[in-house]
């Protein structure tokens, strides 16, 4: 092996960050004696507590509080902000591209490793329908959840200062796609802050309001199991949130929603959450990959037939062990990405020492959702829990598993704050366009333009 042998880490997310904060503690002394080094390369400076983005959209969490910044957290390893963009397992080496070469117009660089490390999750799953690339939103990342809350905050001053009634119309429809904990958590959460926001407009009520869930199959959240899901549709429809189980969006083109049993909804809101594929840079490292494109991983987390290569969380396809039927994989979620990263650094350690690796196994304990402030469901362990208990526990599970003391203290602080004050209803959509008073001042832009 050369000198330092280079662990490369292709993912700064759940199973990136978390591996490379056990490889820094658990390599300590070959990274003090020089013998070896980790790189964690991410486009983003941070890793996203994705469970939080639903509160982040609500305004119960600001989205500084969702993110942990990986310079701090990784600090003995060298983080690097760009995108690998393609692997060579056979010369080791992956090519990145990074903000300096796109600011050089540098095609890439090329960095050798000697231990690779796949870890770039999922994106979104798109299904071709009409009109859905071009006005569909994804809820992924801090940047959708926010972009969101300020959007659904607009609807409703624009529903609040028109006078043409289909405007208004279109703009207080909210069309979510996808019945898993990503799109229920974000309805559910945003539901309850526009239900509260609404009280400071002085023509919107919230039952002019239209929150519609589209979900394919005849259940949401199968995570938390059938009852809690039966459950969480009564607690849905109870709050006028028009439910609509085995129905699909046949297109959305010129914002209108068409869903397969006849229905049309005029909207300026369509939220995709209709489940994960794994990300597609898979694809440019030449290594195998199941028919669904997830990395063929074996149960002690290599990926399979191949030496010195490792991959965990909604990327790979790992064995799942404890299960009863042959073949099962591990679902992708948190709750197998954390724990894979842990065994994943041990056994990157023990291969680097000459020791023998071990299988990843974890039984699923189930799942926490929440459905607004103070309502939830669960289903952990056996127990069911509904209503209050249910957000309580969401609560205390996930600020148990956020990383690190200190955005934890940053969360429960923001929390009990909260309590004691009014919610936050302000969109501050303009920060997505900051050179705009600026270009009104200087004769320049959109403004400017128009007069
Ligand atoms: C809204 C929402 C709520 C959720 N709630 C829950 C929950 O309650 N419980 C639960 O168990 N799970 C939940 N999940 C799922 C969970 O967040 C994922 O399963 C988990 O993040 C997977 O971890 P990962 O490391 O595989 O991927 P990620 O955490 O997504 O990390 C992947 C990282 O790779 C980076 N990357 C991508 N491409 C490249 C590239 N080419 N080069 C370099 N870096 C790259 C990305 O920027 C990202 O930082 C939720 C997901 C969402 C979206």
């Amino acid at each position: 092996m050369k000198h330092p042998a280079r662990i490369l880490v292709v993912g700064g997310g759940y199973v990136g960050m978390y591996t490379a904060l056990r490889l820094q503690r658990k390599l300590r002394n070959e990274l003090r004696s020089g013998t070896v080094e980790i790189v964690v390369v991410d486009p983003d400076p941070y890793m996203t507590y994705q469970p939080f983005l639903p509160e982040a959209a609500a305004g119960s969490l600001s989205p500084r509080h969702v993110v942990v910044p990986l310079r701090r957290v990784l600090d003995r390893c060298h983080v690097v902000i760009g995108e690998v963009t393609g692997v060579d397992h056979a010369k080791r080496t992956a090519t990145m591209k990074t903000l300096a070469t796109e600011e050089e117009g540098a095609g890439g660089v090329e960095m050798e490793y000697d231990e690779l490390v796949l870890a770039p999750g999922s994106i979104s799953r798109t299904l071709p329908v009409p009109g859905l690339a071009d006005f569909g939103i994804g809820f992924k990342t801090v940047e959708e959840a926010i972009g969101l809350r300020n959007h659904v905050l607009e609807q409703l001053d624009i529903a609040s200062s028109t006078r043409d009634p289909a405007v208004r119309d279109a703009a207080l429809t909210f069309v979510f796609v996808g019945g898993g904990y990503a799109g229920v958590e974000a309805l559910a959460e945003l539901e309850d802050m526009a239900r509260y926001a609404v009280r400071y407009y002085h023509n919107v009520l919230p039952e002019d309001m239209k929150w519609l869930l589209v979900e394919a199959t005849g259940r949401i959240l199968p995570e938390v199991g059938e009852e809690m899901g039966e459950y969480a549709v009564r607690e849905l429809r109870g709050r006028n949130i028009d439910v609509r189980l085995n129905t699909r969006l046949e297109t959305c083109e010129n914002r209108v929603a068409v869903l397969d049993d006849g229905a049309r909804f005029p909207t300026r809101t369509l939220v995709w959450t209709a489940g994960v594929k794994p990300h597609p840079i898979l694809a440019a490292t030449g290594l195998p990959l199941n028919e669904r494109g997830r990395l063929k991983c074996t149960a002690a987390l290599r990926v399979a037939g191949v030496e010195h290569a490792w991959g965990a969380g909604d990327a790979a396809a790992v064995p799942d062990v404890t299960a009863e039927e042959p073949g099962k994989e591990c679902a992708p979620n948190a709750q197998h990405a954390v724990r894979q990263a842990k065994q994943l650094a041990e056994n990157i350690t023990a291969a680097i020492r000459g020791e023998p690796v071990e299988d990843y196994a974890h039984k699923y304990v189930g799942s926490v959702a929440s459905l607004g402030l103070h309502k939830g469901v669960a289903h952990v362990y056996g127990r069911k829990l509904k209503g209050y208990p249910a957000w309580f526990m969401h609560r205390a599970y996930h600020l148990s598993r956020v990383p690190t003391l200190n955005r934890k203290a940053r969360v429960l602080a923001e929390w009990t704050l909260a309590a004691f004050f009014k919610r936050e209803i302000v969109s501050l959509g303009s920060l997505e366009n900051p050179r705009a008073e600026f270009e009104l001042a200087a004769g320049t832009g959109r403004h400017n333009e128009a007069s």
